[in-house]
Parts: C-alpha cells; sequence; structure tokens
C-alpha cells in the first residue's frame, strides 16, 4: 500500500505545502480508476466533470480518501462566498493547535444537510458519507499571496506588539493541511508518514539572527560574548555601509556572517537591488567574508530583489513580508520557482517589543512564550535581535533557557544546507503487514509518523508499527482573548507613518 498523496492539479503554492510538510505527492489523472492501495488521500482542487466526479466517488466508496479546497465543487452542494480576514479555531477539535489563521481575501463556504462541522470556527466541515474533509479556503492563491500588512502578535498584557509581515499566514496554512491530511490518513487506519522538518530526533532546534545596523565595537563585542558563553553560533547580517567596523567582527569565531545591506533599503528596481548587494558583498569579501545569505533591510520582499539575490548566487534569505512562523520553501512567482531558499524567521523583535513599552521582565516572558510553544508543537525557533538594542540580559537569559532544554543550536547557513538536502529527496512511504518501509537518499533526515496512538520521530528504514513508542501531541492552550489581536488601534496608524518614514529616509532596523 502506498502512502502517498494525489493531486488533481500540481499548483505552485500546493507544491510549497507538500514539500515542506515532506510528503510522497503526484499529480493524479481522473481519468481512469484509481485504487485506494495507490493513493492515501487525494487532494481534489478543481472543478471536474461528470465521469471524472464518478471516477472519484468510485476511490471514496473503496475506503479512498478526499480533500476538498481551492475551486473544488462537490455535486448537491450550495456555495455562498465570504470575505474574511482572520478565522479563529475551535477548542476540542482536530485543528485547534492552529489557533488562528490570516485570510485576508473570500472563501467560499459550503452548505447542505449532508455536512457536518469538523471546526466550525475554522470552517472545515465534511460530507456525512466516506472519508472527506472540505476546506473553505483558495490554498493555492493564499500561499502565492505576497501582500504585506501590520499586524499585531498576542502577549499577555494590555499593549501588544506588531511589525509589517505577510498578509496570509502561510505558517498556519501548511499546519491545517497538514492536520487535514494527518486526520484523512488515521480515517483510513493508515499510518501518516512524511519527512520531519528538522535536522534533529529528540533536539528542537534554536536559530539566532542578528542585524548589525548601528552596532558600535562595543554591542558587537557584548553581542558576541554573551553568543559564546552560551554556545550560540548566531548568523550575523552585515551592514556594510560603516565600512571601518566591518573589523569588528574579524576575530569572531563560529559565527556566521551574512549581508544585511550596503544602503538600508530594497528598491523597486532590480540594478538598484543588485547593485547594494554587490556591494555589500564587495566589501566583505575585502575582510575575508564570503556570504552565503542575506536578510533584507525591514524584512522587506519583492521578485527585483528575489532576481537579484539569484544573480549573485545566494543560497538563502529571511523576509517577513513574505512569511513568517514557518518552514523553509523555495519563493514561486512569474510561474517559477526561485533557488534562493527562503527561510521564515519570529518577526517581532526587541525592539518592536521595546516600542510598545515592554519591561525587560515582559520581553523576556514574551520571548518564552513564543519558544514554548514552539516546543510543543516540535518547530524550529528562530528569532532575531539588533545589537544596538542592546537588553543583553534578555537574550542571555533566553539562551540559558535554551540550552537547559536541551535545544539543537544551529546558524542559518547550516539550516539552509540541511534543508536544501531535505528539499531535494523524493520519499517513497509503503506500508504493508503493520510495517513501514521509507526509501529516499539522505542519512540525515528523519521521518514522523502518526497514528491515533500517537507519534514518533524515528531513523528511515524498515519499521514495525508495534515497536513504535509513541508519544501525544500536547495542546496549545487557545487564548480567551486572542481576538483582540486583529481589532485595530489607533497605534497601528502611528507605527505605519513611522515604518513609511524610515523606509523614505533611509534610517536603519
Ligand atoms: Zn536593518
Amino acid at each position: 500500500m502506498n502512502l502517498r498523496i494525489g493531486i488533481d492539479n500540481l499548483k505552485s503554492g500546493w507544491i510549497i505545502i507538500l514539500k515542506q510538510i515532506g510528503l510522497e505527492f503526484s499529480r493524479v489523472s481522473l481519468s481512469s480508476r484509481i485504487s485506494p492501495e495507490d493513493f492515501s488521500v487525494i487532494i481534489v482542487t478543481a472543478r471536474h466533470n461528470s465521469d471524472e466526479i464518478n471516477i472519484l466517488n468510485e476511490y471514496l466508496k473503496n475506503d479512498g480518501a478526499v480533500l476538498y479546497s481551492d475551486n473544488a465543487i462537490i455535486d448537491g452542494i450550495s456555495y455562498k462566498t465570504k470575505k474574511v480576514t482572520s478565522l479563529y479555531a475551535k477548542d476540542h477539535s482536530p485543528f485547534s493547535n492552529i489557533g488562528f489563521v490570516d485570510i485576508f481575501s473570500t472563501i467560499k463556504i459550503p452548505n447542505s444537510n449532508e455536512l457536518i462541522q469538523v471546526d466550525q470556527g475554522l470552517m472545515v466541515t465534511s460530507l456525512k458519507k466516506g472519508n472527506n474533509l472540505i476546506l473553505p479556503f483558495n490554498i493555492n492563491e493564499s500561499i502565492l499571496n505576497t501582500r504585506s500588512r501590520r499586524k499585531k502578535f498576542y502577549a499577555n498584557r494590555k499593549e501588544l506588539p506588531s511589525e509589517i509581515v505577510s498578509e496570509v499566514s502561510k505558517g498556519k496554512l501548511r499546519k491545517l493541511v497538514e492536520k487535514a491530511l494527518e486526520y484523512l490518513y488515521h480515517k483510513r487506519d493508515l499510518p501518516f508518514v512524511h519527512l520531519w522538518h528538522q535536522p534533529n530526533i529528540d533536539k528542537n532546534l534554536f536559530i539566532f539572527r542578528l542585524d548589525t545596523d548601528f552596532c558600535s565595537k562595543e554591542d558587537a563585542v557584548e553581542m558576541y560574548r554573551i553568543c559564546r558563553n552560551n554556545n550560540i553560533s548566531a548568523t550575523w547580517f552585515m551592514d556594510t555601509d560603516s565600512d571601518d567596523r566591518l573589523k569588528n567582527y574579524e576575530s569572531m569565531i563560529d559565527q556566521e556572517k551574512a549581508i544585511h545591506c550596503d544602503k538600508h533599503m530594497v528598491y523597486d528596481s532590480y540594478e538598484d537591488n543588485f547593485n547594494n548587494l554587490f556591494q555589500a558583498d564587495k566589501k566583505l569579501k575585502k575582510y575575508g567574508i564570503s556570504a552565503t545569505g542575506f536578510a533584507a533591510p525591514f524584512g522587506d520582499w519583492n521578485t527585483t530583489l528575489d532576481k537579484a539575490l539569484q544573480k549573485m548566487k545566494l543560497k538563502y534569505s529571511s523576509e517577513f513580508t513574505l512569511d513568517y512562523d514557518d518552514l523553509p520553501f523555495f519563493p514561486n512567482y512569474e510561474d517559477k520557482f526561485s533557488n534562493v531558499l527562503q527561510i521564515p524567521i519570529h518577526p517581532i523583535s526587541l525592539g518592536r517589543l521595546r516600542r510598545s513599552h515592554f519591561s525587560e521582565n515582559e520581553m523576556f516572558k514574551y520571548y518564552l512564550e513564543i519558544i514554548n510553544e514552539k516546543l510543543v508543537l516540535g518547530e524550529p525557533v528562530i528569532i532575531y535581535h539588533h545589537p544596538h538594542h542592546r537588553h543583553y540580559e534578555v537574550f542571555n537569559k533566553i539562551f540559558q533557557f535554551i540550552n537547559s532544554k536541551g535545544f539543537g543550536n544551529m546558524n542559518l547557513q547550516e539550516f539552509s544546507n540541511w534543508w536544501i538536502e531535505r528539499n531535494r529527496l523524493e520519499p517513497e512511504f509503503n506500508y504493508t503487514d503493520n510495517k513501514i518501509y521509507t526509501k529516499y537518499d539522505s542519512q540525515n533526515v528523519f521521518v514522523k509518523i502518526s497514528t491515533k496512538d500517537g507519534y514518533a520521530i524515528i531513523k528511515k528504514g524498515e519499521i514495525q508499527i508495534d515497536e513504535i513508542n509513541f508519544k501525544q501531541q500536547a495542546k496549545v492552550e487557545l487564548k480567551s482573548d486572542l481576538r483582540r489581536i486583529r481589532k485595530f488601534h489607533w497605534r497601528d496608524i502611528l507605527y505605519d507613518n513611522e515604518s513609511r518614514k524610515s523606509r523614505r529616509y533611509f534610517l536603519k532596523d
């Protein structure tokens, strides 16, 4: 039995998500009979003719499973469209760990007596008959959306931090699809098997990024000292505008140095972006630094920037206006995949907390909450800081906490290399007589297996299900006042004006 996803229409947004999750998948034609032995779940994203629907129904009748999404239309169901900003998961649903999803577009809500609500908040439904789920979103378009906007982030206090970030919370949509597929595998009593998205079996990943705009020698030395004391190999994105300061970084050991900018700006034109990168790279090379990564000023991203990054042969970049709190992926635009890996981070820097009047203790608690939630969910923790904002003690405490919890640490270059290796894999997963067979060409990537009994992360090979030591997925507490993060506040306008001004006048951060 193949543990493989079939999809009727292999669009780029879906490829991004299915690669991130690490599934075996392929396009499936609905023109001839489909065996439930060949495909664990079929994702239907388009409208189909009656012959194709008959084939799908036959597959469903033989215990297949279908996930309907995007432009799928189910016979006998009426739909109404609705513009939504954010949707909030219900407690005690299979999707409650997702919390909420920012959509900012039109969704398609099905209506019929034949439907049951699986999560009323996220509007995930299912037909009473057969193994199926219906998502109201256009996943492909949402994942390819490149718009950004100011969003507030949750904290247990009145004034919330905010940042201009990707409009759609793409990481949440990816998790929603993963959960939906897992739900359908389990409905079929199949183990859900995919490549694990972290490089270690038993250690959560911690990555620390620094942007060096305005960074004095004292700030650089102190930040470096705290990283070294706690065995943290960070990635320093260098602002090369003040050439003489670059020598401050020469003696640093075991820290990655990459490109932030020469002029603190992301431009509209390809030439301006390319020249800025070229200048920065030239100055870094003078100090013996060959950068493979980039993080844009203000987290800004556009397609001319990506083209310039490709021309400079950079391996990865990290911009939260494209995506945040998510797994890496190769951006797609103009129907082509970029070859510069995008690595999303958690976008709220300490500077944003300071702007929202957080005390040092509240700053520490903010990051502790983020880290603990990601630890429970098994997601890499990637946070960033500007050394010139100081508050080193907050990071000293964060690093001590990270080390006490046994996190593994990588810099972004190491993580990008590992992810590129994972991304190249074309895994095959099979299931026969209570045994799972996994096949792919890497010793450095593990698999996650989940059944109704729990989940485990293990080495590839031949796996006897009865011998797996299953763990239970812990619940993330749903905050009762979560909705206030999408309520308008007058400060949002103030902060928007500030960011416009800093972009116009080439200010830093
Ligand atoms: Zn900056």
